[in-house]
């Protein structure tokens, strides 16, 4: 086992969270690995060894521990949770696995704030013992602010990309944008560099903002929405066939759920607004943010809903079961794709081109124009 002062942590892949860990153990001085990319064989690794009914993220993120143990970690660092959701066993499952397997690493498991302040304190001196607890706060605390602007900058490439002229500009520009503001260090730089960063996504691409587009807001399990290898990359999908993409959650959001979601733009109080006339009280996860942000994009003119959950999770088997009300009730197109480690790319397209059709055709019905297409749709 490594030296507390020599760890070398690794944590699961999951969107842009990366960004903030990488910013985050520089500004510790703590050695980081981050897994490497997310391919079929990480979740095949993964599928050999977990239990056979968890859920597809536990098994992904299995495969991304054991390959960055592979590629030279020593210290495992899980969140931990104690909502009513698999989730807060993660940490404890994968341990006894790696053990099993022979691997010799240390595992942090960082637990919510609200199961006790201090010691989620003390969670962050074990990854960096050579830093007093006050620094350490400041600096976590000045990384999620950073990643708070990274997620900005994604929620700006989901609603552009319908825009461009030319098929790629968007992402092209979206790396441009977190390589800009990824230097800042200080609390002014990051402002300052966010503030460039969006304008570099809205300025450095060519777009036609006339172009009729449909609006999609996807909802779900956050390790479905904010991983794109699990779910297809289908917000790229979408957006260059001329769909302007909402998120529910995104990666800040997901980390400090009881603050204000300030980039997926729910707080709290908002969620149980919203669902209350459909599920008044919390049943895990994100089950009932599902329903909240549902009604909430049909209030917003949304065209569409896509629902995304991994195979028997229970807070959004329970969402799925509401759902097809609230369709009915506020009559909005919804489809549920549910992903486990059979799930094919090519059941996923089909479903969801005939999705748009039915859109289009919606759109065109209001407009009366029943035969009515516009020119490019579905094409990019
Ligand atoms: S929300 Fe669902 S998929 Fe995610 S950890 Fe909980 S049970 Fe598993």
């Amino acid at each position: 086992m490594a030296k507390p002062s020599e760890r070398v942590i690794t944590i699961p892949r999951m969107g842009t969270l990366q960004l903030m860990l990488e910013d985050m153990f520089a500004r510790l001085d703590v050695k980081y690995i981050m897994p490497p990319p997310s391919t079929a064989k990480t979740l095949e690794v993964g599928v050999r060894h977990s239990p056979e009914f968890s859920c597809l993220p536990l098994k992904v993120t299995l495969g991304n521990f054991i390959e960055a143990i592979e590629a030279g970690a020593d210290t495992c660092l899980m969140a931990g949770g104690c909502g009513p959701c698999r989730f807060g066993y993660y940490a404890q499952v994968q341990k006894e696995i790696t053990k099993d397997l022979g691997y010799d690493v240390d595992w942090i498991v960082l637990e919510p704030p609200k199961k006790g302040f201090i010691s989620f304190l003390r969670t962050f001196k074990k990854m960096a013992p050579h830093r007093s607890i006050r620094y350490i706060w400041r600096q976590v605390l000045i990384s999620f602010e950073k990643a708070r602007h990274y997620d900005s900058i994604e929620k700006r490439l989901l609603h552009n990309r319908a825009y461009e002229l030319e098929v790629g500009a968007s992402e092209k520009a979206y790396t441009e944008a977190i390589d800009i503001l990824r230097p800042a260090v200080s609390k002014e730089e990051i402002a300052e560099l966010a503030e460039v960063a969006l304008k570099h996504m809205d300025e450095s691409v060519a777009m036609d903002k006339t172009k009729d587009v449909l609006k999609v807001g996807i909802v779900g399990e956050f390790f479905m929405l904010l991983e794109p290898v699990v779910n297809f990359d289908i917000e790229k999908w979408l957006g260059e066939r001329g769909v302007m993409v909402d998120r529910a959650v995104y990666t800040t959001d997901w980390i400090a759920p009881s603050l204000a979601n300030q980039v997926g733009g729910l707080s709290k109080e908002e969620v149980s607004k919203y669902a209350d006339k459909y599920l008044s009280h919390t049943v895990g996860g994100d089950g009932q943010q599902t329903i909240a942000h549902t009604v909430l994009y049909v209030e917003e003119g949304f065209d569409g809903i896509v629902h995304l959950m991994p195979f028997t999770c229970m807070p959004e088997t329970i969402a799925k079961s509401i759902l097809p009300k609230v369709s009915k009730d506020l009559d909005i197109p919804l489809l549920t794709l549910v992903v486990d480690e059979q799930t094919g790319k090519a059941g996923f397209i089909t479903r969801l081109e005939a999705m748009l059709d039915m859109m289009w055709a919606r759109r065109a019905a209001k407009a009366g124009h029943d035969d009515w297409i516009p020119a490019g749709a579905g094409t990019h």
